[in-house]
C-alpha cells in the first residue's frame, strides 16, 4: 500500500489542528505536510526515483561490458576513457541518490513510528499545545536570577508568566514565583490555595498551564460495591454531602441482595471530523466509498498504524448538504481514547485527500462525535464504553436498608424517571442523579471531568419481580468514557484512587480490560446511588402523602361529625 505522509504535528505556537485543518487548500498535497527536501524538486518525486534508478542500472551495465571486454583485450582496468568515466560517476551520483532516499525513508519510518509512541505517552502533546515543553527545561535563562528579579519581570510584562517553568527550570518555583506576581498584580492574595505538597513537574505540558496551586477535595470511600463476584471500594470526591453516604447505604442493599452483574455492551471511542465538497453528489460519493468494505479495511490499516491499541471498528456518515460528517469509533485499549482516535482520524483524512483532492477539511471535530455536549448520537448509537449494570434487590432489604418498598420504587421510578424525564425532554437523563456518582467517581480517579456530560447519561428502569417481591433495577448507561492511562489518571492522588479499584495503568494481559473494568464499576456505583436516592425519595413521598391523606382523612371526618 502507498504511504501517504503525515500533518505534522502543531508546535507550541501553532494553532490548533482544527484550525490548521480549516486553512487546508482543497489540493492532494496539503499544506499540513511535513516539509521534505524532495518538494524542492521540479519534477514529481517519482520521476525522479525512475530517473536516478535506470541511471543507476545502464550505467551498471555499460561498465560490465566496458570492463570484460577490457579483460578480454588485456587492456589495464585503471585506464578510463571518457564513456567509462561518465558511467562511474553516473553510478556514484544514483547510488548516492537511491542511498540517501530509501536510507532516510527508513531511517525516518523508524523515528517516526518511535515519535508515535512517544506522541502517545505524552498525552496532550499534539491536540494541546503546550506553552512550556518539558525540553525547554534543558535552557532555563532565568534560574540564576533572584525571584524578586523574576516576580518584577513577570508584574512588568516582561517575562510571559507561561514562560516560567522553562525559564527558570524549576516548575514548583515558577508556581511560587507566578503565585506571587498574580497576587502583586490582582491585588487578592490566594491564601487559602496550597502551594506546597504538590508534584508541579507532573503536570507540566499535559494536564494544566500556569499552575498557581491546587484545590483540595475531599475524597470518601463507599461500598464495598459487588459487582459481578468482586468487592469494590469506591473513591469518591466530593464536597455534596450525603452523597458518599447515599451510594454507601445503596451498595449495602446491593451487597445484601447477593450483589450486582454488569456487561460491556460495546467499546468504542468517536471522532466526527466534518468536510465539505463543491457538491452534495460529490460529498456523498466519499460516503459511498467508505461504506465500501474493502476500502474501509484500507482506511483500517491507515488509522491503526496511529498507535498499537487504536483499532478501527466502523465509520458512521451523516451528511449535511455538501458537508459531510464521518464518524470514526475505535477501541483505544486503557486510554479514554480521544487523543488516540483524534490522530487515527487525521491519518485517514491525509489518505483519503489523495484520492479526493477536492475534499475540503472543515474541521478535525464536527460535533457529530459528540464530545462533552448532550446529544442523541451518543444516546443512541453509545460513546467510550456502553454498559448495562442490574440486581435484584430482595423485599426484605428494600425495607430494611433502604426503608421503603417496592412498590412504592416501582412507581416512583416510572413517574419520575421515565415520565418526569420525558416531559421534561430529557436527552439521556431518564435517572435521579447518576452525574453526581460519575463526577464524583471521574474527579477521583482523573478522568476528564467535563465528559461528566455524555457519561452521565442513563435510564434507571425498576420492575417488580418473583412474584412482586423483589426489585429488578438496572442502569443503562451507553456512553462512559473512562480511561486507566494517560491525561490526569498518572497524577499521584488519582493514580491511587485508580490503584485502590485495581484498574490502575494499563493492563498487561489484556489491554482495554482495565478501562473496561473502570467503566463497569462506574456503572455498579450509578446503580447504587440510583437506588439509595430513589429509596428516600420513595419513602418521603410515602410519608408525605400519608400525612397529607391522613390529615384530608381526619378533615373529612370531622367535617362529617361536625
Ligand atoms: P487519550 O487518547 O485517552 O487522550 P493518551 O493520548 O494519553 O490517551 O494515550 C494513552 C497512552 O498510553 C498512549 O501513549 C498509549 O500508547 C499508552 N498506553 C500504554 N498502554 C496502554 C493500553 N493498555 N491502552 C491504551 N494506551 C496505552
Amino acid at each position: 500500500m502507498e504511504t501517504r505522509r503525515r500533518f505534522p504535528p502543531p508546535s507550541c505556537t501553532s494553532p490548533s489542528p482544527a484550525s490548521t485543518l480549516r486553512s487546508l487548500p482543497a489540493a492532494p498535497r496539503s499544506s499540513g505536510d511535513r516539509i521534505q527536501a524532495s518538494d524542492a524538486l521540479p519534477i514529481p518525486i517519482r520521476h525522479t526515483n525512475l530517473l536516478f534508478s535506470l541511471l543507476f542500472v545502464c550505467s551498471i551495465v555499460f561498465l560490465m561490458r566496458r570492463w570484460r571486454d577490457k579483460v578480454r583485450e588485456s587492456i589495464p582496468l585503471h585506464a578510463v576513457d571518457l564513456s567509462e568515466l561518465v558511467s562511474i560517476i553516473s553510478v556514484v551520483a544514483s547510488l548516492i541518490y537511491l542511498i540517501s532516499f530509501f536510507g532516510i525513508a527508513i531511517v525516518q519510518s523508524i523515528v517516526s513510528s518511535h515519535e508515535d509512541e512517544v506522541d502517545d505517552f505524552l498525552p496532550d502533546s499534539k491536540m494541546t499545545p503546550s506553552p512550556a515543553p518539558s525540553s525547554d527545561l534543558a535552557m532555563p535563562v532565568l534560574a540564576g536570577r533572584e525571584d524578586e528579579d523574576i516576580i518584577a519581570a513577570v508584574v512588568a510584562g516582561k517575562t510571559p508568566s507561561y514562560a516560567l517553568e522553562s525559564a527558570i527550570g524549576d516548575c514548583h518555583r515558577a508556581a511560587e514565583i507566578r503565585r506571587e506576581a498574580i497576587r502583586r498584580i490582582s491585588g487578592r492574595g490566594l491564601d487559602g490555595l496550597p502551594l506546597e505538597g504538590f508534584d508541579y513537574g507532573s503536570i507540566l505540558g499535559q494536564c494544566c498551564e500556569m499552575p498557581v496551586g491546587y484545590v483540595q477535595l475531599p475524597v470518601g470511600i463507599a461500598g464495598p460495591l459487588i459487582l459481578d463476584g468482586r468487592e469494590h471500594y469506591l473513591p469518591m470526591a466530593t464536597t455534596e454531602g450525603c452523597l458518599v453516604a447515599s451510594t454507601n447505604r445503596g451498595c449495602k442493599a446491593i451487597a445484601e441482595s447477593g450483589g450486582a452483574a454488569s456487561v460491556v455492551l460495546r467499546d468504542a471511542m468517536t471522532r466526527a471530523p466534518v468536510v465539505r465538497f463543491l457538491t452534495a453528489a460529490r460529498a456523498a460519493e466519499l460516503k459511498f466509498f467508505l461504506e465500501e468494505p474493502t476500502n474501509f479495511d484500507n482506511l483500517s490499516v491507515i488509522f491503526n498504524r496511529s498507535s498499537r491499541f487504536a483499532r478501527l471498528q466502523d465509520i458512521q456518515c451523516a451528511l449535511v448538504g455538501r458537508n459531510l460528517y464521518m464518524r470514526f469509533c475505535c477501541t483505544t485499549g486503557d486510554a479514554m481514547g480521544m487523543n488516540m482516535v483524534s490522530k487515527g482520524v487525521q491519518n485517514v483524512l491525509d489518505y483519503i485527500q489523495n484520492d479526493f483532492p477536492d475534499m475540503d477539511v472543515i474541521s478535525l471535530s464536527g460535533n457529530f462525535c459528540s464530545d462533552k455536549k448532550s446529544s442523541a448520537v451518543n444516546w443512541i448509537l453509545g460513546r467510550g464504553k456502553s454498559v448495562v449494570c442490574e440486581a435484584v434487590i430482595k423485599e426484605e432489604v428494600v425495607k430494611k436498608v433502604l426503608k421503603t418498598s417496592v412498590s412504592a420504587l416501582v412507581e416512583v421510578n416510572t413517574i419520575k424517571n421515565l415520565a418526569g424525564s420525558a416531559i421534561a425532554g430529557a436527552l439521556g437523563g431518564f435517572n435521579a442523579h447518576a452525574s453526581n456518582i460519575v463526577s464524583a467517581i471521574f474527579i477521583a480517579t482523573g478522568q476528564d471531568p467535563a465528559q461528566n456530560v455524555e457519561s452521565s447519561h442513563c435510564i434507571t428502569m425498576m420492575e417488580a419481580v418473583n412474584d412482586g417481591k423483589d426489585l429488578h433495577i438496572s442502569v443503562t448507561m451507553p456512553s462512559i468514557e473512562v480511561g486507566t492511562v494517560g491525561g490526569g489518571t498518572q497524577l499521584a492522588s488519582q493514580s491511587a484512587c485508580l490503584d485502590l479499584l485495581g484498574v490502575k495503568g494499563a493492563c498487561m494481559e489484556s489491554p482495554g480490560a482495565n478501562a473496561r473494568l473502570l467503566a463497569t464499576i462506574v456503572a455498579g456505583s450509578v446503580l447504587a446511588g440510583e437506588l439509595s436516592l430513589m429509596s428516600a425519595l420513595a419513602a418521603g413521598q410515602l410519608v408525605k402523602s400519608h400525612m397529607k391523606y391522613n390529615r384530608s382523612c381526619k378533615d373529612t371526618s370531622k367535617a362529617a361529625s361536625n
